[in-house]
């Protein structure tokens, strides 16, 4: 498989340059030259697969033979290491918990593997590859312990320091070995900005490949089409025999983007809804047709406080830029605070299932657009206890009752080795790792 730009599909990439770039030169998003369909045998007795091996199949076209494929049956079995359940919650309503990874979010399953695939591509190089990440919280943890003492490469998680909540902070900061956590004095977009300026550092690229982790990474994506399949395993075992409605709580909607590039490859999908918090810029645009990012606004659901959604390209590519096509297919939502809040309370207390602010969201998705008759499931992203604060706030000892009780070890936050937001101090501690 071949890789192409957005912009300019001309030109086609191998799947390292795509990891190693993060995004194409001409600043758009790589996509697969083309959608591979799967055998339709395999989709008919999908239910007879375990996860490791719907994996293989499904990342096969995408990943082989630049990858051997003993290689990749490595690095699923190693990525897909921990269950991910699909549960009743209702009549006619499941939910698919990609929550049991490591830092308890999805984005375990696309820091797993990207880490995996990098660690291959890059062996037998003799510069070592950096990854560098900036991170609000989510996806440090999850890049962290992904990448934790996978050889030849180096991580550096830049964090606003204390501006991350203690839990995240835990994650982010314990793997430690090839993993460097810095604390920066300043904010995310500081953190960002350093990034940035790393990457358009010529003299530090000669010492040492860099890339990023970020959600716009292939090697995230790719992944992350692999659970649908397991849910439509786990979905007709159940004995349900019709195509699912798929509701996925978005944000760079790039988890949803992976399930309709399955459902491209031949997984029946009845109907996709995306359910936003209040940085709604995805419904406004199936309402309108007028794609207007805003200023991010700061939600309870805040790993999906996105203004401009980086995987909305991608998404609308795969409905050829037609507003009609896609709103055939696609639904969305946009949930608010209270609403989230409302609906925790409210579904613990009806049916005994706790739910995280984003997963809240996704739930009132597939309630408002299940039509009679229908059937479907919707995403849980992370585990309640992530977001202990606004259960605490909703269900006052609602963690405890549904038996969600996580300790973690007190960091020493003497030990931090807190870093001004300037740039010369990033420098001088990357190249001390090259
Ligand atoms: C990142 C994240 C999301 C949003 O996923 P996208 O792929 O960016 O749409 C939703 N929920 C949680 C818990 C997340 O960490």
């Amino acid at each position: 498989m071949q890789y192409l730009s957005l912009a300019s599909p001309g030109k086609r990439y191998s799947l390292k340059e795509v990891l190693f770039k993060g995004l194409a030169p001409d600043g758009s998003l790589f996509m697969p030259e083309e959608i591979p369909a799967l055998d339709p045998d395999f989709i008919r007795n999908i239910q007879d697969y375990s996860l490791p091996q719907l994996a293989f199949e499904v990342l096969k076209p995408f990943v082989t033979p630049d990858v051997p494929e003993q290689t990749l049956q490595q690095i699923v079995n190693d990525t897909f290491s921990f269950e991910i359940p699909l549960k009743p919650v209702e009549e006619a309503i499941q939910v698919l918990e990609v929550y049991h990874g490591p830092t308890q979010a999805f984005k375990d399953v696309g820091a797993r593997f990207l880490s995996r695939l990098l660690g291959h591509f890059n062996r037998g190089e003799s510069r070592k590859l950096l990854v560098l990440t900036a991170t609000s919280g989510d996806t440090g943890g999850a890049v962290a312990h992904g990448f934790h003492r996978v050889p030849g490469i180096e991580v550096v998680v830049l964090y606003p320091n204390g501006k991350v909540s203690p839990y995240q902070e835990y994650q982010i900061t314990s793997p430690g070995d090839n993993v460097h956590a810095i604390a920066v004095n300043g904010s995310f977009d500081d953190c960002q900005r350093l990034v940035k300026d790393a990457f358009k550092d010529d003299a530090l690229r000669q010492l040492v490949y860099m890339t990023s982790a970020n959600s716009i990474n292939m090697g995230r994506l790719l992944p992350q089409m692999v659970y649908y399949f397991h849910a439509l395993a786990q979905y007709r075992r159940a004995g349900f025999n019709d195509a699912p409605v798929v509701t996925v709580p978005s944000g760079n909607f790039g988890n949803i983007t992976a399930a309709m590039l399955a459902h491209k490859m031949g997984l029946p999908v009845k109907r996709f809804v995306a359910a936003t918090n209040v940085n709604d810029v995805v419904p406004r645009f199936l309402a309108s047709g007028a794609y207007a990012p805003h200023a991010t606004i700061a939600t309870i659901a805040n790993a999906m406080d996105v203004g401009d959604p980086s995987n909305f390209p991608r998404m609308y590519a795969l409905y050829h830029n037609q507003l009609s096509e896609l709103k055939a297919e696609v639904t969305s939502f946009a949930v608010s605070d209270e609403e989230i809040k409302q609906t925790i309370k409210a579904v613990f207390e009806k049916v005994g299932y706790l739910m995280d602010p984003h997963t809240a969201a996704a739930y009132v998705g597939i309630k408002k657009e299940l039509r009679q008759g229908e059937n479907g499931f919707f995403v849980s992203t992370a585990h309640p206890f992530k977001f202990g604060e606004v259960i605490d706030e909703v269900l006052p000892g609602g963690l405890a009752k549904a038996g969600y009780e996580i300790d973690f070890p007190k960091l020493d936050r003497t030990q931090l080795k807190a870093m001004a937001p300037e740039y010369a101090e990033l420098r001088k501690r990357i190249k001390k790792m090259a």
